[in-house]
């Protein structure tokens, strides 16, 4: 008899708002249209058969509360994205839902990238070991190309003993080779060892998607390689039930609209003659959307797949219940 899949279960956390202008992200937009919307996290637990204690892991950790706490370059960005909402932040979110988890009780966190609205406060997770796409780390010290400068990340954003960047992806290769990864130590990798095998984390192909990594071994996470938002950006499918899959999006897309092939991706002036998105390759992040909705396509029933980004509002309204305490 075939055995049942290992699960995990899944709950949103509010983690801080912000108010994207229309024309910078879909096509056929309203010119004068801003919404205020979530930049959600997730708490994903896994509890591996046999132990006791499930392990915790947060995706995205959304807006700092102290602005002050980011660069200057990163605040000027930050005044065009106004109102820019700070309360709930992930760790509020998290005390005020349960009092059976607080931040010191979270084993792992791991962001889908670096862009403000998504790092948070990692230094309130001090217990924490933090999981980023390869390259990361080189990304927050020395930018990438002319539309992401170095000034627009914090160099000191993650902890380096604590961090873990997964293996490089050969496919996703932006050419130029850079930014590169940066070797886990030893300590950051004996930390996960109670939960986590490094050593057998390798890319493979799965589902429509050309590069997957099983983080805990057991089909329940698949990380996804999903190349074009910016370097190092991943995202999560995660089994909730035997036949119900629940697929992280990040910043695949900041509308859901785009997924379902109803908008295209917005390009506008890049101030440089030239046109870009809000993707660093559009193309890179047209192809990855094309994988989600050929996955999501042939999920035949009763396998389903609930598709979450980061920034959908709508869903934060349809799915209030399902925030911590509730759960996916
Ligand atoms: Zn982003």
């Amino acid at each position: 008899m075939e055995s049942s899949p290992v699960t995990v279960t899944i709950s949103a956390l509010d983690a801080g708002h912000l108010t994207l202008p229309e024309r910078l992200f879909v096509t056929d937009a309203d010119s004068e249209k801003r919404t205020t919307v979530p930049s959600l996290s997730f708490l994903i637990q896994h509890c591996a058969p046999g132990k006791t204690r499930p392990t915790r892991m947060l995706f995205d950790l959304g807006v700092k509360r102290d602005i002050e706490r980011y660069t200057p370059s990163q605040q000027a960005h930050i005044a065009e994205r106004q109102p820019v909402i700070v309360s709930p932040d992930c760790r509020e979110s998290l005390l005020s839902g349960s009092a059976t988890i607080t931040p010191k009780d979270i084993d792992l966190v791991m962001l889908s990238h670096v862009h403000w609205d998504h790092v948070g406060t990692p230094s309130d997770f001090s217990s924490a070991t933090f999981l980023v796409g390869a390259g990361t780390l080189d990304l927050l010290k020395n930018g990438d190309g002319p539309l992401y400068p170095a000034d627009l990340f914090n160099d000191d954003e993650l902890p380096s003993d604590r961090t873990i960047e997964l293996p490089p992806v050969s496919l996703s290769g932006v050419g130029s080779g850079r930014p590169q990864r940066t070797r886990p130590s030893d300590s950051a990798l004996a930390r996960i060892a109670p939960y986590l095998d490094a050593d057998i984390w390798t890319w493979r192909p799965r589902f429509t998607f050309s590069s997957t990594l099983d983080l805990f071994g057991d089909g329940s996470v698949t990380v996804i390689d999903t190349p074009g938002h910016l370097h190092g950006h991943v995202n999560l499918l995660c089994q909730v039930a035997n036949s119900k899959y629940v697929y992280l999006g990040g910043d695949c897309c900041h509308d859901p609209r785009i997924l379902a092939g109803d908008k295209g991706i917005a390009m506008y002036p890049d101030g440089r003659g030239g046109l870009r998105s809000v993707h660093v390759d559009t193309g890179a992040a047209a192809t990855s959307l094309d994988r989600i909705r050929d996955f999501v396509e042939s999920c035949q029933r009763p396998v389903e797949t609930e598709v979450v980004v980061a920034h959908d509002g709508a869903w934060r309204e349809r799915n209030k219940h399902r925030f911590w305490p509730g759960k996916l």
